[in-house]
């Protein structure tokens, strides 16, 4: 196993994360609608149908390319939350930019997934526990940077940042949303956990998967 992301792994992430959407978008809509407006999962399928078209159109030749094509995905996606995917993979990109060579390393994700978090909460103003994927996106970049902090390996890094999504994105389903559509019907989005934290674990997750 190589102790860093290149094009190929990336790829095979990105795959299994559209793999486990298809296969989980009708729960994610579902969270949506008891909390929302039950759009959420066709709102995320159609902004990763884009992204496969785009990378059927042209290959892409770096983990940068890979994942601003993702974000290019979702920022010509609507619901709220295609916007903030949109930033958020954007700013992945940024920090999978490396020379030479496009080896990407924990720290380089570690740094990437820090801005993206920050960017996401910049134009979305939801703080940790206002019930958004910030619940998810901010306990797993933590995890990274303390993992690259320790010399961790970056299979294992990876492994604890999903375990960090999972574990926020089972939080918000005991919390009270103040961001969003789920905002708007109080105490009766309580006891759902928001489908926005959930993806961001099932990403997660799928690098785990991706690194084996
Ligand atoms: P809409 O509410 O426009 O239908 P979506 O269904 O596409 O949007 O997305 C809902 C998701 O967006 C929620 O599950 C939540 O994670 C996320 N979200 C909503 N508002 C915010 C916000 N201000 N900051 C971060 N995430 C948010
Ligand atoms: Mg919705």
């Amino acid at each position: 196993m190589n102790n860093y992301l290149d094009t190929h792994a990336a790829e095979t992430w990105v795959d299994r994360f559209i793999d486990q959407v298809d296969r989980t978008h009708q729960e994610l809509t579902e969270l949506d609608r008891r909390a929302g407006d039950g759009d959420f999962g066709t709102n995320l399928r159609a902004a990763l149908r884009r992204v496969t078209a785009a990378r059927r159109r042209q290959q892409v030749d770096s983990v940068a390319a890979l994942f601003t094509a993702v974000s290019d995905g979702f920022l010509h996606t609507g619901g709220t939350s295609g916007p903030l995917f949109g930033v958020w993979f954007r700013k992945i990109a940024a920090g999978c930019a490396v020379e030479p060579g496009n080896r990407v390393t924990l720290s380089d994700l570690a740094c990437g997934f820090v801005d993206a978090v920050e960017a996401v909460q910049r134009l979305g103003h939801a703080e940790v526990g206002d019930n958004t994927m910030v619940d998810a996106m901010a306990p797993a970049a933590r995890a990274l940077t303390t993992a690259a902090e320790r010399d961790t390996d970056l299979r294992t890094g990876l492994r604890l940042a999903a375990a960090a999504a999972r574990r926020g994105a089972a939080c918000t389903e005991r919390m009270l949303a103040r961001k969003g559509r789920a905002s708007y019907v109080g105490a009766h989005a309580a006891g759902v956990i928001d489908p926005g934290a959930l993806t961001v674990a099932l990403f997660f997750e799928a690098a785990s998967s991706a690194l084996e």
